[in-house]
């Protein structure tokens, strides 16, 4: 397999305190068309995916004081949170992450849209968030 067009960029999760506040910029304003909303409960996050080329920018709200997005809010404000990879077989590589030592913040596990993602800390990703999904 070559390894160039492995991996694509499913999406970029930002960070903010009201869906409906960052959809009048990213909707009324720069015209983004709203695709899919949605309450992931095991994140306590409500998330509106907005489409972009073959990515997406998906908007994470927290519902719950406790989330980990009203948690990194507090702490940085609203923002970049993180960076989605699809990868061919998401199994395969969290065998190989977990192997050479990466850390993972979740077992595999059905997120939006009911696809398999984990996260790797951002220690190991050089300072960034990174979430893998299965294709
Ligand atoms: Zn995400």
């Amino acid at each position: 397999m070559t390894s160039s067009n492995k991996f694509q960029i499913d999406h970029l999760g930002i960070a903010v305190r009201s869906l409906d506040a960052a959809l009048q910029f990213y909707e009324h304003q720069l015209g983004f068309t709203e695709a899919q909303r949605e309450t992931v409960d095991q994140e306590k996050v409500k998330i509106a995916m907005l489409p972009a080329g073959e990515s997406r920018i998906e908007l994470l709200e927290a519902t719950e004081p406790d989330s980990v997005i009203a948690k990194f809010i507090e702490k940085r404000g609203e923002g970049l949170h993180h960076v989605a990879l699809k990868v061919p077989d998401l199994a395969a590589t969290v065998d190989r992450l977990r192997t050479q030592g990466a850390r993972l913040l979740n077992d595999p596990r059905p997120g939006a849209g009911g696809h398999l993602y984990v996260f790797v800390h951002p220690l190991s990703t050089g300072g960034v968030l990174l979430e893998l999904i299965q294709q």
